[in-house]
């Protein structure tokens, strides 16, 4: 999939058509109080240790791949959806 550097798009906090440019967001470190991260802690205190892995041999054949838009006036970035599969990613320079 080939995706154009720049694009006319929405911006919501602008409330119009501007002109954004694509990003691969970047992993951020583990909140270290949400939700899962509790559970995993409590999982890890007294005997029982670690939690067991997914059964393998049914992983998926692709990883999702998380778009964001960032505004060329504001400078916020925006989220697509929660992401998409493709095997294949290319941002093309414009
Ligand atoms: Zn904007």
């Amino acid at each position: 999939m080939k995706v154009p550097k720049t694009q006319r798009r929405y911006c919501k906090y602008c409330k119009k058509h501007t002109e954004q440019t694509v990003e691969i967001a970047k992993r951020r470190p583990r909140k270290k109080n949400s939700k899962s991260q509790r559970r995993f802690k409590r999982k890890l205190k007294g005997y029982g240790s670690f939690p067991k892995e997914n059964p393998k041999g049914r992983e998926k054949p692709t990883r999702k791949l998380d778009l964001r838009y960032r505004c060329k006036e504001c400078g916020k970035l925006q989220p697509i959806g929660s992401g998409f599969r493709v095997k294949k990613f290319e941002i093309q320079k414009a």
